[in-house]
């Protein structure tokens, strides 16, 4: 086959690894390896269910390149310092508009990039979730409770019930035990947040985590 491809004379370079390759190029112009590498790393982002405007072209290099929220400076520090945060859970609050869900989405896609697995979901989707799951089962929380890096945006528009506010903080503590870093994001200043998450997620986040406050100019 080899020599079939050889004889004809086709080639091409692959555009990741710059390899020759002989014979005819894909769809995407790649070799083997790298296509085999290209479509598990397309697989992992479609498992992330990224929002469709944060689909996974962000890397922390653009955003700081070109930051898209004013004053750039701040923009900037704050990325840094949620690129750089080891924390279990990390909380992004403060306006709408400030960028909150790029600084979230872009570290999923960075850790994808890298043969990584995260997850994102909106608050409303996960207790959605736990409404259509059966309640003699623990699926819900077995399988929120999987994931390795979970986002969960837009806290402030649900746990207004206290039976949401307890699935949640059970989630938080089953998150917390297995050590799997968690993200929450919330329209909220400090005082809004800490009681949006109540006494326990706060006292989660004072022993393993930090909190990120986005206080420069909206774009929206
Ligand atoms: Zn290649």
């Amino acid at each position: 086959m080899v020599a079939r491809a050889l004889s004809s004379g086709e080639s091409y370079k692959c555009k990741r690894c710059n390899e020759q390759v002989y014979g005819a190029p894909g769809d995407h112009s790649l070799c083997a390896d790298c296509e085999d590498t290209w479509r598990a790393t397309q697989r992992r982002f479609e498992a992330a269910h990224l929002p469709r405007l944060h689909s996974g072209r962000s890397s922390w290099d653009t955003l700081l390149a070109n930051p898209p929220y004013t004053p750039m400076d701040a923009y900037r520090a704050a990325v840094r310092e949620f690129a750089a945060s080891q924390h279990a859970f990390v909380a992004i609050i403060g306006r709408r508009g400030t960028g909150k869900t790029q600084i979230a989405t872009t570290a999923i896609s960075e850790r994808i990039r890298k043969g990584r697995w995260g997850r994102y979901t909106t608050a409303i989707n996960l207790m959605g979730d736990f409404i259509n799951r059966p309640t003699e089962d623990n699926a819900w929380r077995a399988e929120w409770s999987s994931y390795p890096y979970l986002v969960i945006d837009e806290l402030h528009q649900t746990l207004r019930t206290e039976a949401q506010r307890t699935q949640f903080e059970s989630l938080m503590d089953e998150r917390y035990m297995a050590t799997r870093v968690t993200v929450l994001i919330a329209n909220e200043d400090l005082k809004g947040f800490q009681e949006l998450v109540g006494p326990s997620v706060c006292r989660r986040i004072d022993e393993a985590g930090a909190i990120l406050e986005c206080n420069w100019t909206p774009i929206r």
